[in-house]
């Protein structure tokens, strides 16, 4: 069945109870899923430019595992094959838990590139695939993950002579530059979505499981396990300018509420909104 839009359909046992009666129209319920989430749980604001090498590679090691892991994979590479030069990343830039730990709610791989200074690409260049994969074996799937860090180091040295993609990206633009990295194995739709957020600012909601999930809980979009879908219809219903603010606080709901197992419908603020809060969950 192809993935599409789903007008809500409402339980005549809601309209009884006198709920509040969710909001029919997708482009509608989003912009009331935004307004919610921004009340009760902040805007989140992009804080500038990073080296979209770093956050590019982070997001690789973030497939498939939690950013926690990625960040112990990021970690491990860069002390292992060390830049030379000057420390400018500060270790303070990882938010903290109560028990002093990596706040695993609140990390972002944008504070992962702020806090851990980068390794040498070149040294990781000059790797194989077997050497690469583990070292990054915390990340889950070194195999594959090594083998798209590499083809994306290769690529770019083939393209710049070095190992910036900011120069790929200012030398081809971002739109070739962006079709360049989806045809390396490994780099998908969502991987180039978050990079580009984080990284330059790009006004996009990229689609990770938190993301799809609770997007299909909502029933503002019902594209079945198809994360590219959820994305593709998904990019455009946001408004201008709410898609950073959607993606993170989704990250957030999704870690702390609307969990995969065990989504805890009778504290969430999407409540009144969601069709799957009727359906048995919470
Ligand atoms: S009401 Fe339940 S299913 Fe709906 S978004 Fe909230 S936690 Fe998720």
């Amino acid at each position: 069945m192809p993935a599409r839009l789903t007008p809500l359909k409402r339980s005549p046992k809601g309209r009884k109870t006198g709920k509040a009666r969710p909001e029919a129209d997708p482009r509608r319920r989003l912009a009331l899923v935004i307004d919610l989430l921004e009340q009760h749980l902040g805007v989140p604001v992009w804080d500038g430019p990073k080296d979209p090498l770093e956050i590019l590679v982070l997001t690789i090691l973030s497939q498939n595992t939690t950013d926690p892991n990625a960040l112990r994979a990021y970690r491990a590479l860069a002390a292992a094959l060390p830049a030379e030069g000057p420390v400018s990343r500060d270790a303070r830039a990882l938010p903290v838990a109560a028990d002093g730990t990596v706040d695993k709610v609140k990390l972002r791989l944008s504070d992962a590139a702020k806090a851990v200074e980068p390794p040498a690409w070149e040294r990781v260049a000059a790797l194989t695939r077997t050497e690469l994969a583990a070292i990054i074996r915390p990340a889950g799937l070194p195999d594959a993950k090594a083998g798209a860090i590499l083809a994306l180091l290769a690529w770019l040295r083939e393209t710049t002579g070095s190992y910036s993609l900011a120069k790929a990206l200012q030398q081809l633009g971002t739109a070739r530059g962006v079709e360049a990295l989806g045809a390396i194995k490994g780099i998908g739709a969502k991987t180039i979505a978050v990079t580009m957020i984080e990284a330059l600012g790009a006004d996009l909601c990229p689609v990770d499981t938190h993301v799809h999930r609770i997007i299909n809980r909502l029933g503002i979009t019902d594209t079945g396990s198809n994360r590219d879908r959820t994305y593709t219809l998904l990019r455009d219903l946001v408004p201008p300018g709410k898609g950073f603010s959607l993606h993170h606080n989704l990250l957030t709901l999704g870690r702390t509420v609307c969990t995969a197992k065990s989504p805890r419908c009778g504290a969430c603020v999407l409540r009144a909104l969601c069709p799957s809060a009727e359906a048995g969950f919470g």
